[in-house]
């Protein structure tokens, strides 16, 4: 397959070449330690490859929201430790002060962090100064963070258009999933889309219903479509004001071919916590006081079959509560029907958002889909098929 971008593969000779890596290192940090270290892992691939070539391999990233103004707390000295431990290499950390001549005495093969490139107020206006204060430290760019993708900064897309720019493994691996998903994916194509509310999805209804053949909506927004077409849904979270948009959604699926699968099962209680009474009944039948919280079982049974007659599926937003049990039990056996056929290879499965990875994890099936990803603001605005301008700065 040609990729509408460049790689590692097409970068040449980067032996003591100094090399721009922007990376995601925006981890979780409780108690000054690292809670997750899912993103370090991440960068390991791009980084050990051009280190092992001989590169000088310099880590930009922001961290938090500083706003062009340096703090402690923000300084990315603290990941030096973290990082280099995860990489099981040495890491060098340079401050944006003297960064010049600290990169100067580095050899090749060895990896430094800079310092929070958000510690400069054009960072996030994309300044040419800031983009030129970058690029005058490195001879090539390689961009590996796909979850800063959709952000057009100075690190994330500035330096794309002043220095040769390439995809990390990451990037690659990302882009690549994406594509077989939804930019060309093989049909029959099915959408999960869940969560809570239908406010936060919008775009991402519309740009789906007319690309893949089978929608499925669960989730606190399935109930806004379901009292759009005139079922009480009681007590349920519910966006009564956004039924003729719903109505919209659906008469736009109609005229795409897409057929929308909404519950007509669903497991209802009248509190909302763990492990309350339940009871499971026809969606026509959910009483004043109780709440849709999960996806009935006769519902996921038929949705697993949907599953089964096609190829591709793109899941975002969980079925249901799944955090409080047992309303995740919707969610955890789609989610492992799907996994199920990914391993027989009959299905090609690509999910993300927040909540929908921490689903997957829950069911324990995360690596058994052909690809997860964590990048949250970014896969979102993909599946609302937007342009990211990181991404479009390397396809040009
Ligand atoms: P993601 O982070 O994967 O994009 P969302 O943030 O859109 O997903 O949605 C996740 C949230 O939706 C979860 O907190 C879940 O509890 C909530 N949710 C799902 N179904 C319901 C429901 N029926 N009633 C209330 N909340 C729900
Ligand atoms: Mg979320």
């Amino acid at each position: 397959m040609t990729k509408p971008f460049k790689t590692l593969d097409d970068i040449g000779e980067v032996s003591g070449k100094r090399v721009l890596v922007r990376e995601d290192l925006n981890v979780p940090m409780a108690d000054g330690r690292v809670s997750d270290d899912t993103r370090l892992r991440a960068t390991l691939p791009t980084v050990t490859e051009l280190a092992d070539r001989g590169a000088i391999v310099l880590l930009l990233a922001h961290f938090g929201r500083p706003k062009g103004v340096p703090t402690v707390e923000m300084s990315l000295a603290m990941l030096t430790e973290p990082y280099a431990a995860v990489l099981g290499r040495e890491v060098r950390y340079i401050d944006w002060e003297g960064a010049d001549e600290a990169v100067s005495t580095l050899q090749p093969g060895d990896i430094a962090i800079l310092e929070n490139t958000r510690f400069f107020g054009g960072e996030e206006r994309n300044d040419p100064d800031v983009v030129a204060r970058f690029a005058r430290l490195g001879d090539l760019y390689v961009n590996d963070a796909f979850s800063a993708a959709h952000r057009a900064h100075a690190s994330t897309e500035g330096l794309a258009h002043v220095l040769p720019a390439f995809a990390g493994r990451a990037m690659e691996a990302e882009l690549i999933a994406l594509e077989k998903a939804l930019g060309n994916p093989e049909h029959p194509v099915a959408a999960v889309v869940g969560g809570a509310k239908v406010s936060t999805k919008l775009d991402v209804l519309k740009h789906l219903v007319g690309r893949v053949d089978h929608l499925i909506i669960g989730g606190g927004m399935a109930n806004t479509f379901l009292a759009a077409r005139g079922v009480n849904v009681g007590k349920s979270l519910c966006e009564h004001d956004l039924a003729s948009v719903a109505d919209e959604i659906m008469a736009a699926a109609d005229r795409a071919d897409c057929t929308v699968h909404l519950p007509y099962d669903v497991v209802v209680a009248k509190e909302f916590r763990a492990n309350p009474a339940t009871r499971t009944v026809n969606v026509h039948e959910v009483a004043a006081d109780e709440m849709i919280l999960d996806v009935g079982p006769a519902a996921v049974e038929s949705l697993g079959d949907v599953l089964k007659n096609c190829r591709t599926l793109v899941w975002n937003g969980p079925l249901g509560a799944f955090e409080t049990p047992p309303f995740d039990v919707a969610t955890v056996s789609l989610a492992r029907t799907a996994a199920a056929l990914t391993q027989d290879g009959s299905l090609v499965s690509v999910a993300g958002g927040g909540d929908t990875v921490a689903a997957l994890n829950q069911a324990g099936v995360a690596d058994q889909f052909t690809f997860v990803s964590t990048a949250g603001g970014a896969f979102l605005e993909w599946m609302e098929g937007r342009e990211l301008p990181g991404v479009a700065a390397l396809t040009r």
